[in-house]
């Protein structure tokens, strides 16, 4: 007999699962329209790669993902993709997110399958790809792929696979009957995931409140190495960690993973799964679900498509909407209720309740809190539940991740046992996803700021190559100035000069002469300005030895003084013509094209007079 250990705190309430476990598994059958969530599990979402207008086949890929943590989306049966759109999906909020919308055809046509019985024979690998190829996800509630929980990394040997047949919340019986009716389906899965795990010791937890259950798979088991433990009946046993405490005595520690301590948990739904998409090559498209409650005539467990409407299953349970108060998917304790019966059904739904008003009646009132301690009596973590309810409301996140706020299960057996009626699940699911957001912002920063680090090195960088190069820039110039001194030392040694620094000397002598060469240029124009001036000024005069000294004085170069006398004698002049231009034209005298000609002629040369002051 398996020896069993005990968790601390945990709850009693009314199991309420008579109503659905009565009758045989059914099948929910085609709805008008499934709508398929392209995200139903942790993970990144899958990526639509149909059209509006598209046909598919039953079990063919409709949404792919990377190699990120995911899985794909199948169409769970033939038709035509109707649209791809914003759809409500199953939350707490009530959102909206991306769906595929498919109308089925009702011909039920498959893709073609490819089974692996022979899957010994295969590279674990190969078995762990067709896992995730076939959507699979644990069907628990939590949704982790598969195929990522198989493989737990290296440094963690496995020794013990846990198969979680406890289903311990009330009115949910779907691995209940699971269990009695594919006893042989679930052996087989856990037969593969053993075989995947190499574990040395394989057991099944099952609640003493399920004898058919543990009849059968006791049945299945005959002859194999697997353990059937019978649990007591406590809620929340179910829990992973509750159930592995249960099982193995061993506590997963606080913020840490089964397989830490070398054990690896997966749900009954999971195993049937698992065996179908290896042994049957079937895509997970459809799951057991329960419907139940007051407000359903025949209440059970349906084999239902994966995004078929809950209205849809409601209505296949002989629903009574007069009745129906509430909808709530998954069970009273972590459930929700749902806003839209037309919500689709995902891969990680187990249960539908549609409740009366007796049944599930309104939340009462929040009382203030009594420090009555019944809520810590209660907690299966032995967390301090109104702690973390105080620091949860006053927003006081840091404290209450101090009082180990993420070990909380989100059980709901503190709220279910508080005589406040204080929703404390609520406040602690508030406080989590405030951290996260902080810790997502956080990460956004922290992303910047390594940003802004890169670009800062790059500018830094840049800088040191401006500077690299202005030293080039400054050696070249030196170079330069080295290659002037050795033309300088050639002249030595050419004989011109005797040594460098006479050398130097005939360099600046050189340039000395070029500015010279340069000023008696300008001087020689003036000195021809000067003598043209002089010429003009008796153009029609005989030649005499007295125009000779003149022009001998023109010759010489003028001072400045004398050109700007020069200049405003043919100021004068140009005026005096202009004047007798505007005469001449006023008149029209017959010599207007002379004048012209003459003004043109004195503008250049007070042009020129001009000049030669400038230069002088
Ligand atoms: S059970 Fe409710 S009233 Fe009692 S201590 Fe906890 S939070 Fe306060
Ligand atoms: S919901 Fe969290 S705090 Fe409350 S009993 Fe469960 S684990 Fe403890």
């Amino acid at each position: 007999m398996t020896q069993l250990w005990n968790f601390g705190g945990g709850i009693h309430p009314p199991e309420n699962k008579s109503q659905s476990s009565n009758r045989p598994i059914r099948s929910a059958g085609l709805p008008a329209r499934l709508v398929l969530p392209l995200q139903q599990h942790i993970g990144e979402p899958a990526r639509c790669i149909v059209e509006p207008g598209q046909k598919v086949l039953k079990g063919e890929v409709i949404a792919q993902v990377g190699n990120g943590m995911g899985v794909p989306v199948h169409a769970p049966t033939s038709g035509i993709v109707q649209r791809i759109s914003l759809e409500p999906v199953p939350h707490p909020s009530g959102m909206s997110d991306t769906c595929v919308v498919l109308i089925p055809d009702g011909e039920e046509r498959w893709c073609e399958l490819v089974p692996q019985p022979e899957y010994r024979k295969l590279e674990r690998d190969k078995v762990l790809a067709l896992i995730r190829q076939a959507g699979i996800v644990g069907l628990g509630g939590a949704g982790f792929p598969t195929n990522i929980k198989l493989r737990p990394s290296v440094d963690r040997k496995v020794d013990t696979l846990i198969l979680n047949g406890a289903e311990c919340e009330p009115y949910i019986t779907a691995d209940d009957m699971t269990m009695r009716e594919k006893a042989d389906q679930v052996m087989a899965g856990l037969r593969i995931m053993a075989w995947l795990l190499r574990p040395s010791r394989v057991v099944i937890g099952i609640e003493k409140n399920k004898p058919e259950a543990i009849a059968a798979l006791r049945q299945a088991a005959e002859g194999s190495k697997t353990e059937i433990a019978v649990i007591p009946t406590i809620y929340p046993s179910g829990g992973e960690k509750q159930l592995i405490q249960i099982l193995t005595g061993q506590e997963v520690p606080s913020g840490g993973i089964p397989a830490d301590i070398g054990v690896i948990c997966q749900n009954i739904g999971t195993a049937v799964a698992v065996a179908d998409a290896i042994l049957q090559g079937r895509p997970l498209i459809s799951r057991v679900m329960t419907a139940t409650g007051e407000a359903l005539a025949e209440p059970g467990n349906f084999e239902v498509l994966i995004g078929t409407p809950a209205s849809h299953l409601l209505t296949c349970a002989g629903v009574s909407k007069q009745h129906m108060s509430r909808l709530v998917l998954g069970g009273p304790m972590m459930g929700y209720t749902l806003q839209n019966t037309d919500t689709p059904l995902i891969k990680t739904s187990n249960c539908v309740i549609a409740a009366s008003a007796s049944e599930l009646p309104a939340p009462a009132p929040e009382q203030p809190c009594i420090r009555c301690g019944l809520c810590a009596e209660a907690c299966p973590m032995e967390l301090l539940p109104q702690q973390l309810f105080w620091h949860a409301k006053a927003t006081e996140f840091e404290k209450a991740e101090h009082l180990n706020l993420f070990d909380c299960i989100e059980c709901g057996a503190c709220s279910y046992v508080c005589p406040s009626s204080i929703p404390l699940v609520q406040y602690y699911r508030f406080a989590k996803g405030e951290i996260r957001l902080q810790r997502a912002e956080q990460q956004k920063s922290d992303r910047a700021r390594v940003r802004f680090e890169a670009r800062q090195q790059r500018l830094d960088r840049e800088q040191q190559e401006k500077d690299q190069r202005r030293k080039d820039r400054a050696l070249a110039a030196a170079k330069a100035q080295e290659q002037k001194t050795s033309d300088a030392q050639t002249t030595v040694q050419d004989g011109t000069v005797t040594n460098e620094r006479s050398g130097k000397s005939a360099l600046v002598e050189q340039a000395l002469a070029r500015k010279k060469a340069k000023a008696a240029a300008a001087s020689a124009e003036r000195t021809e300005f000067a003598t043209q001036l002089s010429k003009e000024a008796a153009p029609s005069e005989t030649f005499t030895p007295e125009h000779a000294g003149k022009i001998a004085v023109a010759e010489t170069v003028p001072s400045v003084e004398e050109l700007e006398q020069q200049l405003t004698q043919v100021q004068i002049k140009l005026e005096k013509m202009q004047s007798m231009l505007e005469d001449a034209r006023s008149g029209q005298a017959p010599n207007v094209d002379k004048l012209e000609r003459a003004v043109d002629k004195n503008i250049e040369r007070v042009r020129r007079a001009q000049r030669a002051i400038d230069d002088a």
